[in-house]
C-alpha cells in the first residue's frame, strides 16, 4: 500500500471499476480538494427507503454530498467525482475533513444496522481506496459557530451520531472497528 494512496485520476478508476456499480453524479457542490486524500469517513444518510435515498440527492435542497451512497442490496452508486471534495463531513477534528476523507454513506437510519451486503461494499471500497484512515463522522465531528450559538461547545465532539446510530441496545449501524479489520485483513491477502 503505498502512503498516498491512490491519488492519479486513471489508477483511481481503475481500483473503482469492479466495486462502483454505478455513476449518477448528483448535483451536489464540487470543488478541487483542499488537501489530500488520506482516508475515508463513513456515515449513514438517515434515509428510510433506498429509491428516496438515491433521489434526494438530486433535490436542489440537498445540502449533502457523499461521493459514494451504498444501498441495502450492496449496490455502489457514485454520486460525485471522486477526484473532487464534497460537503459531507463539516467542522471536524481532521481540519479539511471534506478533502482529507471521501464521504461513504449507508442509505440507513439511526435504528436499522447496516446489511451484511452494504458492510461488504463498504469494505472492499475501502480496500480498493488503499488509504490508512477510517473514521466514522460523530468521532470526528465538531461544534463550530455555524453550527451553535452555544460557545461552550465550540470545538467539542457530539455533533454527529452516525454512523454508530442511537440504538437503545448499542448495536451499531456500522462498526468502525470492524471495517477497520476486514479492510485491513483484505489488503493483507491481496499482498
Ligand atoms: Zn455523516
Amino acid at each position: 500500500m503505498s502512503a498516498g494512496g491512490v491519488n492519479n485520476q486513471a489508477a483511481l478508476l481503475g481500483k473503482l471499476e469492479n466495486v462502483v456499480h454505478e455513476r449518477r453524479h448528483s448535483k451536489v457542490l464540487e470543488s478541487p480538494l483542499a488537501v489530500p486524500r488520506r482516508g475515508v469517513m463513513l456515515h449513514y444518510d438517515d434515509s428510510s427507503r433506498d429509491d428516496w435515498a438515491v433521489e434526494w440527492f438530486f433535490d436542489k435542497r440537498c445540502k449533502n454530498g457523499y461521493t459514494w451512497l451504498v444501498l441495502d442490496d450492496g449496490r455502489v452508486i457514485e454520486l460525485a467525482d471522486p477526484t473532487k471534495r464534497t460537503p459531507h463531513a463539516g467542522a471536524c477534528r481532521t481540519p479539511n475533513a471534506n478533502s482529507a476523507f471521501y464521504g461513504i454513506a449507508a442509505a440507513t437510519n439511526g435504528l436499522v444496522p447496516a446489511t451484511a451486503a452494504q458492510l461488504d461494499s463498504i469494505v472492499a471500497l475501502c480496500a480498493a481506496l488503499q488509504l490508512p484512515t477510517i473514521v466514522g463522522h460523530d468521532s470526528e465531528a465538531i461544534w463550530a459557530p455555524a453550527n451553535t450559538r452555544r460557545a461552550e461547545l465550540w470545538g467539542r465532539g457530539g455533533r454527529k451520531v452516525d454512523p454508530t446510530g442511537v440504538r437503545e441496545d448499542g448495536v451499531p449501524i456500522i462498526d468502525i472497528g470492524v471495517i477497520r479489520a476486514r479492510v485491513a485483513a483484505t489488503s493483507r491477502s491481496v499482498g
